[in-house]
């Protein structure tokens, strides 16, 4: 994923229809209420109507969000380059992806936008429970899916966090690193992002401490207000 310059202001042009435009961008808030429910929903069911105890409920659920991060390594390294043959394929990546690479800090765009992520979230509890049926299990799905919906958020809200903040915590920093030299270094590595786990498993971690931190750059790439004033200004 190459483009002739990355972007730190304004938006991608998704598609001409203003309405469809419009459904192509979000805000994590949007998304943790769509969800949130959702998840105490069918934990909930997994409880009262299934009967399984605290302990069941915990392991599926853990083993929802350890699915998750793997997911979200192997999505990241390997989906996307891979469809990204033939021009509709590339034009599809760059929907969902590639717009991010050229725009790395449009905000509304950090989050699969509520309809699309509602098709793509059933679809994958169709799947989960399609295949846990074939152990005759298909009901932990409804314990394990929520930890896979937990997860999603923890990334795309860590996704959120490395392109707007700084690192919260000193313990933090290696993940906000290991993104931002994915975004403006090397695409080919660095592919984790609520997590460096997969990274270090599969060899794609960059060598941090060879890589020189250059302050004022991670400085500017930080959503601030004062740069968001003057984007809007500039839009209108
Ligand atoms: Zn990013
Ligand atoms: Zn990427």
């Amino acid at each position: 994923m190459k483009f002739e310059k990355i972007h730190n202001k304004g938006q991608a042009r998704l598609f001409n229809n203003q309405y469809l435009e419009h459904l192509t961008k979000t805000h994590p808030l949007v998304i943790w209420g769509l969800y949130t429910p959702i998840i105490c929903i069918m934990l909930y069911y997994s409880n009262s109507a299934l009967g399984f105890n605290t302990g069941r409920i915990f392991f599926a659920f853990l083993s929802g969000m350890f699915v998750w991060s793997l997911f979200e390594y192997l999505i990241h390294r390997f989906a996307f380059p891979y469809f990204a043959e033939s021009e509709r394929a590339k034009k599809f990546v760059y929907l969902i992806h590639g717009n991010h690479h050229e725009y790395p800090r449009d905000k509304e765009r950090l989050f699969m936008p509520p309809v699309p992520s509602l098709i793509i979230a059933s679809v994958f509890f169709i799947l989960f429970f399609g295949i846990a049926q074939l152990f005759d299990a298909g009901q932990y799905v409804y314990a394990f899916f929520p930890g896979f919906l937990l997860g999603y958020l923890a990334y795309g809200s860590m996704h959120y966090a490395i392109h707007a903040w700084n690192p919260p915590f000193k313990w933090m920093k290696p993940l906000w690193r290991n993104h931002h030299l994915h975004h403006y270094k090397n695409t080919e590595l660095g592919f984790g992002v609520s997590s460096t786990l997969w990274d270090h498993v599969f060899g794609t971690m960059f060598d941090l401490g060879k890589e020189k931190e250059d302050k004022e750059k991670v400085q500017e790439l930080m959503f601030s207000k004062q740069t968001n004033k003057r984007e809007i200004q500039e839009q209108s």
